[in-house]
Parts: structure tokens; C-alpha cells; sequence
């Protein structure tokens, strides 16, 4: 029998964009340990070429960090050449940029008749540009970067994309509509994606993270002052059936299992990671 391990993995190239930011640090810790060379191509540049050194130093890894912006096809293709020319080929793509706008988030949960007098917290009040820019960053910053990394694999006819989606991606969270959108609309890009590509050998997946505690959110959900977690916080909680938040590093199995061969047969799905959230009805 062959042996299982991510072994297969060893010497080949990632680029993961995004790369710079929370989960992106914990996922390239892990393509460290696992021996794969890693570009992180963010908009942030100082950021990017700082966690790169820091973690190339950590794990003794070849480490790059590169600016792009997801949504500029050109900054994308520069970053590429770079990215040949320091590391090689590219074999993986991770799509890691996203996130969430204040202009696209109202400040109720649900409407009141109280809210009536003042639309500016709901629906109403919210502001198309936001709504663009999040669209923009989650869906077109996940469709630019797969149209430009992917090349080199299909000169090869193999290589994999992994999207990161989220769990407002399968039932819409209370006020933000638009991050909910584009993250579903992110899902169904990869399967879109997995059947395209899958006759020249590139597999497409995602993960769906649920709720991790990060430095973002951090002030939502836990009272600075008790330690103890906020009414959102403690909801989250009782709506997560194993009892508690993720942590970024839990995510970092089901990356590598769908980065390796050992998902080989495995395309177009997304694997929630969400300690049984997406599962619970609630009830
Ligand atoms: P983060 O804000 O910590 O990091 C995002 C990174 O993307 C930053 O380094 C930023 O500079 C970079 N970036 C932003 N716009 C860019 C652009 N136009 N071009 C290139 N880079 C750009 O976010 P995070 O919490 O690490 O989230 C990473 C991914 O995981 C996102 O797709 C997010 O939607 C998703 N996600 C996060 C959570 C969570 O709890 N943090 C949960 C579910 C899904």
C-alpha cells in the first residue's frame, strides 16, 4: 500500500494571498512544517515581507513575501514573475484574501418598529459602495488570482486552488449581508471552477472556517473588562455544538489534506471547520 503522508508535498510552491493576515500566518506555518516553499502576496507589503522573514527564520522555509492586490490583474501577473524567478513553478494556490466592510453592515440585527424613525442602523441605511468593495475583494480577489497562478499548472496538469470561504456562506449572519453573499458566492465559484478545470488535472476546494477568536473580532466577543465572552460572543458559543471558538491553527489539517494527494479524488467541495456550527439547527 502506498504510504499516506504529506510527504507529496515537499519542495513545491504556494502562493497564498492574503497570506499576511491571521489565518494566513497560522495556514503558512503549517506549508512550513510541511516542508513547501510559500509566496505570500498581500497588499500590504511591509507586512508580507515581514511575517515572511519571521516565519522563514521560525521553520528554516523558503519564504517570500510579494505585493499584489487581488483585484489588479497586472499587480498579480508582476507578483507571478517574481514568484518564478525566486521560487519556481507554482503547484498551489490559496486564496486568502477577504473580508468584511463597515459600510456593509448594519448596526441592528433585526429591524424593530422603533427603527422605523431611524433606517440609517438597517438595511436602509447601508451603502452600495460598500457593498461593491466587499463583493469586489471576496469574489473577483478569488476569480483574478486563480485565472493568473494557475498557469504554471496547467503546464504541469496538476496543481490545486483552495479557496477560503466561511460559514455565513451557507446561512446568511445577522448584518452583513454583503460579506455573506460574496463568501456564498465564493463557494460556488470553486465548484463552478472544479468541474472546468478538472480534465487538466487542477483540483478546487475550500475550507469554511467558523469562528476563531482573532485580534479583529477579539473586542466583539470577549468583555475586555471580565475576560468573560459578550452576549455575541457567548451566542457563537452556545450555537457551536463542541462548546467554543476555533483556533486559526485548527484549520490547518484540512488545509493540508486538501493541498496533498491525499485528496486526490477530492473536487470541488468545501470542508466547514467549524466545530459542528454549520450542523446544529439551534435546537
Ligand atoms: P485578515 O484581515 O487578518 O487578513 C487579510 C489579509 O488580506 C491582510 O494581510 C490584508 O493586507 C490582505 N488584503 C486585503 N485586501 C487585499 C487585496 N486587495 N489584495 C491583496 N491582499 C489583500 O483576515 P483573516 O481573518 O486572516 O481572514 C483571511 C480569510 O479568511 C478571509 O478570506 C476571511 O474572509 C476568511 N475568514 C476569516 C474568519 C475569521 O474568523 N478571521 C472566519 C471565516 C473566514
Amino acid at each position: 500500500m502506498k504510504k499516506l503522508s504529506f510527504d507529496d508535498l515537499i519542495g513545491k510552491v504556494c502562493v497564498i494571498t492574503g497570506g499576511a493576515g491571521v489565518i494566513g500566518i497560522s495556514i503558512i506555518k503549517a506549508l512550513a512544517s510541511a516542508g513547501l516553499k510559500v509566496a505570500i502576496v498581500d497588499i500590504n507589503e511591509e507586512l508580507a515581507k515581514k511575517v515572511a522573514s519571521e516565519l522563514a527564520n521560525e521553520y528554516n522555509a523558503q519564504i517570500i513575501g510579494v505585493k499584489a492586490n487581488v483585484l489588479d490583474k497586472a499587480s498579480l501577473e508582476n507578483a507571478k514573475f517574481v514568484i518564478n524567478e525566486q521560487l519556481g513553478p507554482i503547484d498551489l494556490l490559496i486564496n486568502g484574501a477577504g473580508g468584511n466592510s463597515p459600510q456593509a453592515t448594519t448596526a441592528v440585527e433585526q429591524m424593530e418598529e422603533s427603527d422605523l424613525s431611524n433606517l440609517e442602523k438597517t438595511f436602509y441605511g447601508l451603502q452600495m459602495e460598500g457593498f461593491d468593495k466587499v463583493f469586489a475583494l471576496n469574489f473577483k480577489g478569488t476569480v483574478l488570482p486563480s485565472m493568473v497562478f494557475t498557469r504554471d499548472m496547467l503546464l504541469k496538469k496538476s496543481g490545486v486552488v483552495l479557496n477560503i470561504s466561511s460559514m455565513n456562506s451557507y446561512h446568511p449572519l445577522t448584518k452583513i449581508p454583503a460579506y455573506s453573499a460574496a463568501k456564498a458566492s465564493v463557494n460556488n465559484f470553486t465548484e463552478w471552477l472544479a468541474v472546468h478545470l478538472a480534465k487538466v488535472g487542477i483540483r478546487v476546494n475550500a475550507v469554511a472556517p467558523g469562528f476563531f477568536i482573532t485580534n479583529q473580532n477579539r473586542f466583539l466577543v470577549i468583555d475586555e473588562k471580565s475576560g468573560e465572552y459578550s452576549d455575541r460572543g457567548k451566542k457563537i458559543v452556545n450555537n457551536t455544538p463542541m462548546g467554543k471558538f476555533g483556533e486559526p491553527d485548527d484549520l490547518q489539517g484540512a488545509v493540508l489534506y486538501l493541498l496533498s494527494d491525499l485528496s486526490a479524488f477530492v473536487t470541488g467541495i468545501v470542508i466547514p471547520v467549524d466545530g459542528g456550527f454549520n450542523a446544529y439547527s439551534g435546537v
